[in-house]
C-alpha cells in the first residue's frame, strides 16, 4: 500500500517515541486519521468528546510524564477548540505538538467552508514553531523540527495539514542528504538533557548564600526532579522551604523543613518568613505574585532556572545560575557552609505547626453543610501514597493547596499560569493513560466539571478508573469571594435551581456515581468510590458560603469583606457561621 503523508506523520511520531495522540476526527483530518489508523498498533488514538479536552490531555500527559504531549483536531472549529488547552501548555512550559487540518490547497483563499487560517490563529500560542505543510516532501523533516522546538523550548509547536496534502503519497525526506542516520527511536530523545551550572555562577551563589543569616528557599515545579537536593541544601542553610502551588509536589507537605505554599492560597508562616528573610534562594520557579516576595532591597537573591530569560523576572537577582535545578544544587551543596544557628528555621517550624493545627480544625466533620476542607481531607486520608490529584481553578485550588497532603510519591497538578477552568478531568484521563496502575483523582468544582463533563464518558469508554470528586457549591465560588473582597455585592455567581445531579450523570455514562450531602456519609462514600474498580464520581454538596481565606488576611481585603457583610450580603448569616466570623469579629472589635 502506498504510504500517504498522514501515515508518514504517524510513523515519525512513533519513531520519536510518541505512543498516544489525544484528539477528535473531522472531515478536515480524514487523511491524518487514516495515517493514525495504519499505525494503531504503536500509536494509541484517544478519542475524546471535545477538542479543548484533547489539548488539556496532551498538556496533562506532558506535565506528568515530562514527555511530549500530542493532540489532533480538525480544521476550523476543531483547531479553535484546542487553543485554551494549548495556552495551558505554553504558559506552564510543557512540550506539546498540535496537529490540525486545513482546507485543501486548491480552495484556500476562496472563503471555503471552515477556512480558518490556523497558522495565523496559532501565531502566538505556537510562536516557537508553526507551519502549514504544503508539500509531502517536507515530511518527515518538519515533524522533527516541530518536535525539537517543542522539547527544547518546552512549549507548543503546531503543524497544519491541508486535506490534499494529508492523502498525497509520502515523498522522500528532503533532509536525508544533509543529515543521514537513523531516525530517533529512543524515548530518551523526548526528555530534556540536564544542563550543569557554570562554576563562576555557583561561586557567586555560594558567596551570597553563605553570607545570609535568614535564608529562605522558594522552590517551583522546575525543581520536581530535585527533591533530595532541595532538602539537602535547605538543611545545610537551615532554611525553611516554601513551595509554589505548581511546585507543591517537590517536597512532601509533612517534611519538617517546609512551611508550605505562598500567595493567596499559601500559608501564614510562608508569607511572614518572606517578609523577614535576608536571603532568598529561588529554584525552578517563576512565581508570579511579586507582592508576596521580599520587598526590593530587603533580601539578596539567588535564582536557579534552566531558562536564562526567566531569571530576574520577579526580583532583582544577586546571583543567577542558568542550569538544571538538580545538577546545580548537587554542585552547590559542597560549596555551602553548614549553618549552626537554626533559630530562623525553628521559629517558622513552630509557626508552621500552629498553622497546620488551624487547618486541621477547619476539616471539622461536624459542620453541616459539608465544609469543603473536610471533603478534601477525606480524599486526602483515603487516597493511596502514590495518588495523583488534579484540580481545576476556583475555590477547589485553595482546598487542594491546603488539605491535600503530598506524602510518599503523591503528585498534584493544576493549570498554574493560565489558571483556566476545566482541565482537572482531562488531565486525570491523560494521567491515567500514562500511569494505568496509579490512583488518579480529579478534584473539581461544579463549574469547571460542567464545562467538559463529557470526558467522564471518555474515561468510561476507555476503561480508565479515574476518580472524580465534585466540590459542588452550585456557584462560581472563587468569583463570589472576589466580588465580596472587592466590596461589590455578589452578582451572577450562583446558579439557579435545579442543582445538577452529577452522580446521576456518572451512572448514566456507565460509571459509579454517588451524591452526598450528609457529612456522616462522606468518608464511606469517598472510600467506596476510590475502591471502585472503574471510573467513579462523588458529587458532594458543600457549603457554598465557605470563604477561601488568604493565609494572612490583609487589612484592605478584610475591610471590604467586613463592609460587604455589614451592608447586607444576601447570604451573610450562612457565611458568618463559618470561619470568616472570627476574622470579622476581630476587625469589628
Ligand atoms: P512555573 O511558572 O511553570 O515556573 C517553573 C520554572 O521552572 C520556569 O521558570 C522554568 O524555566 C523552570 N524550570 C523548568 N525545568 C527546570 C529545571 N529542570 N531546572 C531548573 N529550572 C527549571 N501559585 C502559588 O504559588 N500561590 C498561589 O496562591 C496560587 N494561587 C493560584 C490560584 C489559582 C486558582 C490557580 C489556578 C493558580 C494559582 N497559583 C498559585 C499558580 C500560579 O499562578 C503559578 O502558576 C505558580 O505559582 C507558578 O509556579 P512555578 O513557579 O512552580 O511554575
Amino acid at each position: 500500500m502506498q504510504e500517504i503523508v498522514g501515515e508518514s506523520l504517524a510513523r515519525r511520531l512513533v519513531e520519536w517515541g510518541v505512543d498516544t495522540v489525544f484528539g477528535l476526527p473531522g472531515d478536515g483530518i480524514n487523511g491524518l486519521m487514516e495515517g493514525f489508523r495504519r499505525q494503531r498498533e504503536k500509536l494509541r488514538f484517544v478519542l475524546v468528546h471535545h477538542e479543548e479536552a484533547a489539548a488539556f490531555m496532551a498538556t496533562g500527559y506532558a506535565k506528568a510524564t515530562g514527555r511530549l504531549g500530542v493532540c489532533a483536531a480538525t480544521s476550523g472549529p476543531g483547531a479553535i477548540h484546542l487553543l485554551n488547552g494549548l495556552y495551558d501548555a505554553k504558559l506552564d512550559h510543557v512540550p506539546v505538538l498540535a496537529i490540525t487540518g486545513m482546507q485543501e490547497t486548491s480552495v484556500l483563499g476562496a472563503h471555503y467552508q471552515q477556512e480558518v487560517h490556523t497558522p495565523l490563529l496559532y501565531q502566538d500560542v505556537a510562536e516557537a514553531y508553526n507551519l502549514m505543510v504544503t508539500n509531502p516532501r517536507q515530511l518527515p523533516g518538519v515533524v522533527d523540527i516541530a518536535i525539537r522546538h517543542a522539547l527544547a523550548k518546552r512549549t507548543v509547536a503546531h503543524l497544519s495539514f491541508p486535506n490534499d496534502v494529508q492523502v498525497a503519497p509520502a515523498g522522500e525526506d528532503p533532509y536525508r542528504s544533509v543529515s543521514p542516520g537513523a531516525p530517533p527511536t529512543s524515548s530518551a530523545v523526548l526528555s530534556q538533557p540536564p544542563v550543569p551550572a557554570a562554576q563562576a555562577d555557583l561561586a557567586r551563589a555560594a558567596e551570597v548564600l553563605n553570607a545570609g543569616r535568614k535564608v529562605a528557599m522558594l522552590v517551583g515545579i522546575g525543581a520536581r526532579r530535585a527533591r533530595d537536593e532541595v532538602i539537602a541544601v535547605a538543611d545545610a542553610l537551615a532554611s525553611p522551604i516554601v513551595k509554589t502551588l505548581s511546585g507543591k509536589l517537590v517536597v512532601p507537605d509533612d517534611h519538617p523543613l517546609t512551611t508550605g505554599g505562598l500567595g493567596l492560597l499559601g500559608t501564614k508562616p510562608s508569607e511572614e518568613l518572606m517578609e523577614e528573610c535576608d536571603t532568598l534562594l529561588m529554584v525552578g520557579t517563576s512565581f508570579p505574585y511579586g507582592k508576596y516576595l521580599p520587598a526590593p532591597g530587603q533580601a539578596r537573591v539567588v535564582q536557579i532556572d534552566i531558562d536564562a530569560s526567566l531569571i530576574g523576572m520577579r526580583l532583582p537577582v544577586d546571583a543567577a545560575v542558568t542550569a538544571d535545578a538538580r545538577l546545580a544544587l548537587q554542585q552547590l551543596l559542597p560549596m555551602l557552609q553548614t549553618r549552626t544557628d537554626r533559630s530562623f528555621l525553628t521559629k517558622y517550624q513552630r509557626e508552621r505547626d500552629a498553622w497546620r493545627a488551624d487547618m486541621t480544625a477547619l476539616q471539622d466533620p461536624s459542620r453541616d453543610p459539608i465544609a469543603p476542607q473536610y471533603l478534601m481531607s477525606c480524599v486526602d486520608e483515603a487516597a493511596t501514597s502514590d495518588a495523583i490529584l488534579t484540580c481545576d481553578s476556583g475555590t477547589v485550588a485553595t482546598w487542594a493547596a491546603r488539605h491535600w497532603t503530598i506524602r510518599g510519591n503523591r503528585e498534584f497538578y493544576l493549570s498554574g499560569n493560565l489558571a483556566t477552568m476545566a482541565p482537572g478531568l482531562p488531565y486525570a484521563v491523560a494521567m491515567q493513560h500514562a500511569y494505568p496502575g496509579r490512583q488518579v483523582i480529579a478534584f473539581v468544582g461544579d463549574g469547571g466539571f460542567a464545562m467538559l463533563m463529557a470526558e467522564f464518558l471518555t474515561a468510561v469508554r476507555h476503561d480508565l478508573p479515574v476518580k472524580v470528586i465534585v466540590n459542588n457549591n452550585n456557584s462560581y465560588g472563587q468569583i463570589l469571594w472576589e466580588q465580596i473582597v472587592l466590596g461589590y455585592p455578589e452578582y451572577a455567581v450562583r446558579h439557579r435551581q435545579p442543582e445538577a445531579d452529577f452522580a446521576a450523570w456518572a451512572r448514566a455514562c456507565g460509571g459509579y456515581g454517588a451524591k452526598i450531602s450528609d457529612p456522616k456519609s462522606l468518608p464511606g462514600a469517598i472510600r467506596e468510590a476510590l475502591a471502585h474498580p472503574g471510573p467513579a464520581l462523588v458529587d458532594c454538596d458543600v457549603n457554598p458560603n465557605e470563604p477561601p481565606m488568604p493565609g494572612k488576611v490583609g487589612y484592605d481585603q478584610a475591610k471590604h469583606f467586613t463592609e460587604a457583610f455589614l451592608r447586607g450580603q444576601p447570604h451573610k448569616a450562612a457565611t458568618l457561621a463559618t470561619v470568616a466570623r472570627d476574622k470579622i469579629n476581630e476587625l469589628r472589635s
